[in-house]
């Protein structure tokens, strides 16, 4: 890896993810420590957020050095990737100096964003013009799904073609082959996409709020919606970006008419707000933005948190209800969406024949959640067609050769997609690569209701889906699930739960339980806690399989989904962890139970059982969460036998496949026999609270809810080492729960959470 800047960096860390051994070039500092600038760049590793490593013992896999004394060592690499700064003459320099030293036959590939690869390789040999191509990740790369792979005219295909499986397989990337045009695919139409935001949100006089809740969740875009987006990338960052995109493109191409933005950028960036990095940008105050930028005036006003009509009928109604209000924040939208989708589909055939790799990059580097063209699907091309004529935008002529069919349909049960030039053809996906959304596009479930459903996948599999915000799970999703497990009995052979949502859950469905709270409806609540965990038992205990795959959070009761299953596969970016204690409870749908068997069963002896307990006290207690399984494991939140997936897009085939494996001679796991903690475990977690309380680590409402916590881990009244029954600890669970739910304390870190999205410490 030369060059050990933000992507350097950033790729050295994830193929040390990945396993892989590294040498990290930078150029050289001063004598006292010629390696100083790589090895500054491997401590900030260790200490940047989000963390780039999987587990911090990565890091011994990277080697530090410098390119005037080191670069021989890349003769013993089988890939060498550039990354230094953006300046063609000092890419050119470096791959000279590779000539020397490299082997022939390993292949070198250049990072980067706007060089045409044509220039690159102007000077180079054609031994080394073979060998060359370019990998462009995106920032994070550990958590940036896209990887673009731009090949030349000389570059062997073999370079191509083991460079797309190790960077999908072992980095976990969804790689795209793009031609050699400025700004490859995701960037020519994402960053198109931001400048059109930006000056609409201004022609259309509509506020940064209106603006950012509008080009969000409604639109199928992150919800850091435009200018949140803005502040996160760096307002000076965008700049050189649309700068030095505008300079690649021709002077005829649309990207023009947007490419210089809005004039308060460049004003902000002089008064040094660049974004989250520095003072803020538009919006200023930190994570709990209070203030933000009036975009006629570039003064700053308290942040107004009003519901937006126009976002809620898109939420609610879909992307033609969006852009159908006839409000400012409406008229916005169907700006933007004219500009956009008009874009891309002006880029066929220029940049591909085909829309998927269009579709896919924007979902994979932009975290669309559809491609440009499926939301064109989703509004109509006919509907789209007359947006464009009314604002007075061109139709691209792959618009003119769809006619009134979509970009994708189904035809002799398979998805097939347009083509320019050839028509509607079937969408073939790497093998391995599967996505529930491919099922929805072909039939209907075999089970279904507003919040989950449940898909035959064939062999013999069938799939869970939870499908809504954010994977909440509430009284509907387990009845789904305990009705899914009933009829997953009748003639499959497993269960895969599995969703493409970004998150497997965020947990229960706090808005349910606001509401209990607010109606003071119990009863209600304790039925569906009941619920929660005797689904949860029933699928642990199913005469078949379950494996959950998840990817994103899997959060309290979404983690407690994975405690009933017989195998986790998870991604290796999922955070997993029992976080009730941060809204003021405990966990009720089985976890406490889960984690205190994981910790105690094979405890021999009353002093390792409450060593067991307080280990669990101190995870729920304080809502530890691990942030890849390599950090889950040690804590016992996933299991040995557990396993791993890097590519998000190889979750469902990969746990389709465990599933497979443990459905041969499967046998459900007998009831375990759990033993009462009993009270020197409950008196050791007191003690060890008081002791936070002293410190002021735990605040007046940590310690009401961690002494419920107590009670349930240590087995209530139980003596130690008294055999308990599950039942037991199930009613203590729902006790702890509802005793806390009525709490003035917990009520208030609730709301907190549901409207800020945020903890509230109190
Ligand atoms: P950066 O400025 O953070 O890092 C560049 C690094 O290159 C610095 O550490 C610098 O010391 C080093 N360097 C300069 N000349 C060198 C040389 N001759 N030999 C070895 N090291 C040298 O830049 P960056 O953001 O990491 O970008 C690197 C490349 O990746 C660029 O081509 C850029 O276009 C591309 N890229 C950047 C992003 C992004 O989001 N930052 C995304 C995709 C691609």
């Amino acid at each position: 890896m030369i060059g050990s800047g933000t992507m350097g960096s950033g790729i050295a860390g994830h193929l040390a993810n990945a396993g892989v051994d590294v040498e990290l070039l930078d150029v050289a500092g001063s004598a006292a420590d010629r390696d100083a600038i790589a090895r500054g760049a491997l401590e900030r590793m260790c200490s940047h957020s989000p963390p780039p490593l999987m587990h911090p013992g990565h890091v011994a896999r990277i080697s530090v050095g410098n390119i005037e004394d080191h670069l021989h060592r890349t003769r013993d690499c089988d890939w060498i990737v550039e990354a230094v700064v953006e300046r063609i003459e000092v890419k050119r320099d470096l791959y000279d100096a590779l000539e020397r030293v490299r082997r022939p036959g390993s292949v070198v590939s250049s990072n980067t964003s706007t060089l045409p690869l044509s220039l690159l390789t102007e000077r180079m040999s054609p031994a080394m013009r073979s060998d060359f191509c370019i990998t462009h990740f995106f920032n994070p790369v550990r958590f940036m799904r896209l990887l673009e792979l731009v090949r030349g005219p000389d570059t062997r295909p073999e370079v191509m073609e083991e460079l797309a499986q190790f960077c999908d397989r072992e980095l976990g990337k969804g790689v795209v082959h793009c031609r050699d045009t400025p700004g490859f695919l995701a960037n020519r139409v994402g960053v198109h996409a931001l400048q059109a935001g930006l000056v609409e949100a201004v022609a259309q006089g509509v506020t940064v709020e209106e603006a950012d809740a509008v080009m969000a969740r409604p639109m199928g875009i992150p919800k850091t919606g435009l200018f949140g987006l803005y502040d996160l990338i760096g307002l000076d960052l965008m700049l050189d970006v649309a700068q030095s995109l505008a300079t690649a493109l021709p002077p005829a191409d649309p990207f023009q008419r947007v490419a210089d933005g809005i004039p308060l950028v460049r004003a902000l960036v002089c008064g040094g707000y660049t974004g989250n990095k520095g003072a803020g940008g538009f919006y200023r105050g930190g994570a709990d933005a209070r203030e933000v930028v009036e975009l006629a005036t570039g003064e700053t006003r308290p942040v107004a948190r009003a519901a937006i009509e126009a976002a809620a009928a898109g939420e609610r109604d879909g992307l033609r209800a969006l852009a159908e209000h006839p409000s400012a924040a409406g008229r916005f939208a169907r700006r933007v969406l004219a500009h956009a989708l008009g874009y891309a589909a002006s880029l066929v055939p220029e940049v591909s024949d085909e829309v998927v790799p269009i579709d896919e990059a924007m979902k994979l580097g932009y975290g669309w959640s559809r491609g440009p063209f499926e939301m064109i699907d989703s509004l109509g091309a006919d509907w789209f067609r007359n947006l464009l004529a009314a604002e007075g935008f061109p139709i691209p002529p792959v618009l003119d050769a769809l006619g009134d069919s979509s970009f994708y349909r189904t035809h002799d049960s398979r998805v097939v997609h347009f083509v320019m030039g050839r028509g509607h053809l079937p969408l073939e996906r790497a093998p391995g690569i599967v996505r529930v959304g491919d099922f929805r596009r072909l039939g209907s479930p075999m089970l279904s209701n507003r919040t989950a459903s449940l898909w035959d996948i064939g062999d013999g599999v069938a799939c869970l889906e939870f499908h809504t915000k954010a994977n909440a799970l509430g009284p509907e999703s387990m009845q789904l699930m305990r009705k899914a497990l009933d009829k997953v009995a009748e003639r499959h052979s497993a269960l895969v739960i599995h969703s493409d949502a970004p998150h497997f859950s965020v947990g229960f469905n706090l808005d349910f339980v606001r509401a209990c709270i607010a109606e003071r409806r119990w009863q209600v609540l304790d039925d569906a806690l009941v619920e929660f965990q005797h689904t949860c038992r029933a699928a642990k205990h199913a005469p078949f399989p379950v494996v959950s795959a998840p990817s994103g959070m899997a959060l309290g009761g979404g983690f407690e989904v994975l405690l009933g299953s017989d195998l986790v596969q998870a991604h290796s970016n999922v955070v997993v962890g029992l976080v009730e204690p941060v809204v003021g409870l405990v966990p009720a749908g089985g976890g406490c139970k889960e984690m205190l068997l994981r910790w105690t069963r094979d405890a021999p002896d009353s002093e390792t059982r409450t060593a067991g307990a307080l280990r669990v006290f101190e995870l729920i207690g304080i809502g530890r969460t691990a942030t890849s399984p390599e950090l889950a494991r040690p804590l016992r939140l996933l299991r040995a036998q557990d396993r791993t997936t890097m590519n998000r897009d190889r979750l469902l085939a990969d746990a389709t496949a465990s599933a497979l494996e443990l459905a041969d001679g499967y046998e459900p796991p007998a009831t375990p026999e759990m033993f009462a903690p009993g009270p020197p475990a409950y008196d050791a977690m007191c003690a060890m609270l008081d002791e936070l309380a002293g410190k002021g680590i735990a605040l007046r409402h940590d310690v009401v809810v961690s002494k419920r916590l107590a009670r349930v881990l240590a087995g209530g009244d139980a003596q130690a080492g008294e055999r308990i029954d599950e039942e037991v600890l199930f009613g203590l669970e729902r006790e702890a729960f509802l005793t806390l739910s009525r709490t003035p304390e917990t009520a208030a870190r609730i709301a907190h959470m549901l409207d800020r999205g945020r903890p509230l410490r109190n």
